[in-house]
């Protein structure tokens, strides 16, 4: 359906449309998959303020709109569809895209991360009813509500503070009693009169009351084992993310975590295909650095198709 192409991008976020931008102005003509999450994490935020270039900030859909148009200025052709299974036992790899096919020269996957979740059943059932993953898109439902955010890094705090412009109180669950995240957010949040925090302590269970939307959260304290019940309207889980790989496994080497392994650039054990983004990053995870690991695989798949006379 798509035919053979030199360079196909799995994924387009900043490290998939960066890699588009290059590989286009490489006169490559890569075709980017955008997935069902098109423009990644960056969707699902407001203000971007460490993006270098933009002094007073740019809202993430902005940024992406704006890398998206110019990767299609110099020839980037995007697709809609979702991968469903990839051959790379041999190049041409085949990519089968929703119900169509592409070859691919060079491969290139910026594929990303997902939100992860606690594992409770109640949690799933709920999700869209009062369970959320994103603060920027569902905070808005939660005007005057009370509501808690759980995960103790960056990603928590940042909701907590941003929801704080909605609801009537935000309750922070952390399973420790000290914070991951930055001092600059932490500070940001022990400032904010709207955000208490419950340490030490677990979710057990999120309750509905029979009515099928949240109403409160069972916890337990780790330390004390003491239970109790914390009434709230919404919850934000923010305990991080896993890298969107399952597509790859038993094809390409990954570590413990699921995270695709890249080594001098961009390169994974199979020659011809190539990692950026938050799919081979569990360190950095920023869009900057997304962006910069775009631009290496695109100039790794360029070489390697120059190697091979295309
Ligand atoms: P993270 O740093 O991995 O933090 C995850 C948090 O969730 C940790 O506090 C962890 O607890 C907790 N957690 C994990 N699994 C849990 C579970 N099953 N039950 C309860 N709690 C659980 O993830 P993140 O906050 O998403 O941040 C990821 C990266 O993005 C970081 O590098 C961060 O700096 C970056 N980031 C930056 C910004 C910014 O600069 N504005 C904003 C967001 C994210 P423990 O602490 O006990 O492990």
């Amino acid at each position: 359906m798509y035919g053979r192409r030199n360079v196909v991008i799995i994924g387009s976020g900043p490290a998939g449309l960066t890699a588009a931008l290059y590989a286009a102005r490489a006169n490559l003509t890569p075709l980017v998959i955008e997935g069902v999450e098109a423009g990644g994490q960056l969707m699902l935020t407001t203000a971007v303020e460490n993006f270098p270039g933009f002094t007073d900030g740019i809202m993430g859909p902005d940024l992406m709109a704006a890398m998206r148009a110019q990767a299609e200025r110099f020839g980037a052709e995007m697709v809609r569809g979702n991968v469903s299974k990839v051959d790379l036992s041999r190049a041409p790899f085949t990519i089968t895209v929703d119900e169509g096919m592409v070859e691919a020269r060079a491969l290139i996957i910026a594929t990303g991360a997902s939100a992860k979740l606690l594992g409770l059943p109640s949690e799933r059932r709920l999700m869209g009813h009062g369970v959320s993953t994103c603060a920027t898109c569902d905070g808005f439902f939660f005007r005057g509500k009370p509501i808690a955010v759980i995960g103790g890094g960056d990603s928590a705090l940042e909701e907590a503070t941003f929801l704080t412009r909605f609801a009537s109180h935000v309750t922070l669950i952390h399973r420790r009693d000290t914070l991951r995240a930055s001092k600059i957010m932490q500070d940001k949040a022990f400032a904010n009169p709207k955000i208490s925090f419950a340490w030490d302590t677990e979710v057990l269970d999120v309750q509905d009351g029979g009515g099928g939307g949240v109403t409160g959260l069972a916890l337990r304290n780790v330390k004390t084992q003491v239970e109790s019940t914390l009434p709230v309207e919404g919850v934000f889980v923010a305990i991080g993310h896993e890298p969107n790989t399952s597509l790859f496994k038993g094809q390409l080497d990954m570590n413990a975590a699921g995270y695709l392994i890249t080594q001098g650039g961009a390169k994974t054990n199979v020659h011809g295909v190539f990692a950026c983004g938050d799919v081979q990053d569990h360190i950095y995870r920023q869009a900057i650095t997304a962006a910069g690991s775009g631009c290496m695989a695109a100039i790794d798949a360029e070489r390697y198709l120059e190697h091979l006379g295309h």
